[in-house]
């Protein structure tokens, strides 16, 4: 089912490096996954790869329980982000709110908190139940499917934001190409993905928390991401460093569960609350560094 990459989709390079038989850590889906390190490059992807298709298949069924959404109390939401992250990604400046899509948005909760700063908000989300909710509890614009699927007009939006989605998918050059395509001439992207230069990532290894093998069939760093995006006529204007608590504490977790068979999400270590908040804040020491976990790229078309 799945297929064999010769070329890397960044460099072209056909040189690649086994680096871990991974296994999938967090919701249970059977086997042993390649992983392999492009030599030219760097890039980290999976090999064999899969289709979209394929790689929609593998997804537990109740893969979206795990995911944000609108059930989370609003006091409970703002406790929570006083005490541990989850400000949500640092955007682009904008003088005034545009139109805007969210790839991979979820229920949509970013999209309904820009609809109420005056932005006309648009998502896509390949889960249906996900866009269902937002569609129905929240009343926002959400497109059940792929980018592609959507059809939006060109030079639509001011702003396409794209995080912690993009490292699902298995075409990401076709993915900015569109990108690109339903963009404005003056638009501006963030894309949100893990950084496999992190810290915890060299720590880890096929232990880290943000490997996700299978359903992140690529893992950039801030150089590869930003060399796909120039080679799909992107410039990258800027890159943070927003971390998490699940680097740290749902990586030592994973390693804990190493051989038991476990789910991430099991054990005391990953529940506990205290340490949470202080693994929140080891992540920002990190993220000062230039060593977290989860790095956002903002870029502008580079012709434009
Ligand atoms: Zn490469």
């Amino acid at each position: 089912m799945s297929h064999a990459v010769a070329k890397c989709v960044v460099c072209n390079g056909e040189n690649q490096k086994p680096l871990f038989a991974a296994r999938d850590r967090h919701y249970g889906i059977p086997g042993v996954f390649t992983i392999v390190r492009c030599e030219g490059c760097s890039l980290v992807f999976l090999n064999p790869m899969y289709s979209d298709m394929e790689l929609a298949g593998l997804y537990p069924s109740d893969y979206y329980a795990y995911q944000d959404n609108f059930k989370v109390a609003p006091w409970k939401r703002l406790l929570k982000n006083a005490l541990c992250g989850r400000v949500g990604t640092k955007d682009p400046y904008f003088s005034k709110a545009g139109r805007m899509l969210d790839l991979g948005c979820g229920s949509g909760w970013f999209l309904a908190s820009k609809r109420d700063l005056g932005w006309e908000t648009f998502g896509v989300e390949i889960n249906e139940s996900a866009a269902q909710l937002g569609q129905t509890a929240a009343g926002l614009n959400i497109y059940a499917g792929t980018l592609a699927e959507a059809q939006f007009p060109a030079s639509y939006f001011d702003y396409v934001r794209s995080n912690h989605s993009f490292e699902h998918m298995t075409q990401p050059g076709d993915t900015l190409d569109e990108i690109r395509r339903v963009l404005k001439p003056d638009g501006k992207v963030l894309i949100g993905v893990p950084n496999f230069e992190s810290l915890n990532a060299k720590l880890f290894g096929q232990y880290w928390w943000y490997l996700g093998a299978p359903v992140h069939p690529f893992t950039y760093s801030a150089k590869t991401i930003a060399q796909l995006l120039e080679r799909h006529r992107f410039h990258v204007e800027h890159v943070n460093y927003n971390s998490d608590w699940g680097g740290i504490l749902g990586s030592v977790q994973i390693w804990l569960n190493r051989s038991n068979g476990r789910k991430s999400t099991e054990g005391w270590l990953i529940n506990n609350r205290p340490l949470r908040v202080v693994c929140y804040w080891a992540a920002k020491v990190l993220d000062a560094l230039r060593l977290g976990d989860a790095i956002e790229i903002t870029a502008t078309k580079a012709d434009a």
